[in-house]
């Protein structure tokens, strides 16, 4: 489906009592952790907590990308690109050494194609269309995958950054990561063909020889250290973005958690925040969440299959989920 028949609104699919072919596209299903289909009566105590909102706050985390095909790693805010050998790439340890960010880099700049040409899918889509009818207050992500901007979302604070920006860690400017690209190419051009191959998951692999000769920019400006605007293990979330979600979730009358199961603080805070204030929470991830003792509804399942951006009626189903009336509401 494309974009532009994105022209829904609240929906979520319809239960047909029976399976179904998944709406993950074959090939991507290694990164969707096997989950069953949610149930009709959990579809419906969703849609009636969604429609009791007003201004409802929506967090969301990996889960809701697995299905656009980038892995979920659990790691914090960092994505694909921000580990070394499996192991999370440490702030202190990129501030401190070249040859640290000669890697990353390195894996980063081969990884770069794949990574950067994922598309928003349908829950990506139905958040959109959330916000386009005034249901969505505020979309607060985890996720540093920019697939929320490229769905089109403008409410949106992307709590751990976007690895489609870099920062300049001498003077603070930030630029476009493809932008960068085409500084590695023109500073690499033999490298990329010595690279080793790209695994199917986006990983990468190199050999010490290979980074080795690899060149790394600094900036432009003030030959500072560039480094992807997202946030890594050790680095903090920036004080007033926090304070900045925290005003959006006293505006909001409800919280939805999608696609996280929120081991990480930075989000987790939030919900401890709502708790504070009193706010009704639901959950919908695959697996127990942090955050499940503070949720009046947790719902399992897949975002991409239970949040559909299509018209309803325009679906040949056995049982409506969603009513007239509470079309109506949006
Ligand atoms: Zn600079």
């Amino acid at each position: 489906m494309s974009l532009g028949e994105a022209v829904g609104g609240l929906h979520f699919r319809p239960y047909t009592g029976k399976t179904r072919a998944s709406s993950v596209p074959a090939g991507l299903m290694n990164f969707v952790p096997a989950c069953s289909t949610t149930d009709a009566h959990s579809l419906e105590l969703l849609q009636d907590f969604v429609t009791r909102a007003r201004r409802l706050f929506v967090m969301t985390g990996a889960g809701l990308s697995t299905e656009s095909g980038i892995p979920d790693y659990r790691s914090e805010g960092v994505g694909l690109y921000a580990r070394t050998d499996r192991r999370p790439m440490q702030y202190a340890e990129f501030v401190r050494s070249a040859k640290s960010r000669q890697r990353y880099w390195a894996r980063n700049f081969v990884g770069w194609p794949q990574f950067s040409s994922h598309w928003p899918n349908s829950a990506h889509k139905a958040l959109q269309r959330w916000e386009e009818r005034g249901k969505l207050h505020w979309l607060v992500t985890q996720n540093v995958d920019a697939l929320h901007s490229k769905a089109g979302q403008k409410r949106l604070t992307e709590l751990h950054g976007c690895a489609h920006r870099v920062t300049c860690l001498g003077c603070g400017a930030i630029s476009a990561r493809e932008e960068l690209q085409r500084r590695f190419i023109s500073l690499n051009p033999e490298w990329q063909a010595q690279a080793g191959t790209v695994a199917p998951d986006g990983d990468v692999f190199l050999e010490d020889e290979q980074v080795l000769h690899f060149r790394v920019p600094s900036c432009d400006d003030c030959g500072g250290i560039l480094k992807p605007e997202v946030t890594f293990f050790g680095d903090s979330v920036n004080k007033a973005t926090v304070q900045f979600v925290h005003e959006r979730l006293a505006e909001s009358d409800a919280v939805l958690v999608m696609g996280s199961s929120l081991q990480v603080y930075s989000g987790y805070r939030f919900l401890l925040a709502a708790r504070d204030r009193e706010m009704p929470v639901a959950i919908l991830n695959i697996g127990p969440t942090r955050a499940d003792h503070l949720a009046e509804l947790k719902v399992s399942g897949r975002c991409g299959e239970v949040l559909q951006p299509q018209i309803y009626k325009g679906l040949s189903t056995s049982r409506q989920i969603f009513t007239s009336s509470s079309n109506k509401e949006l």
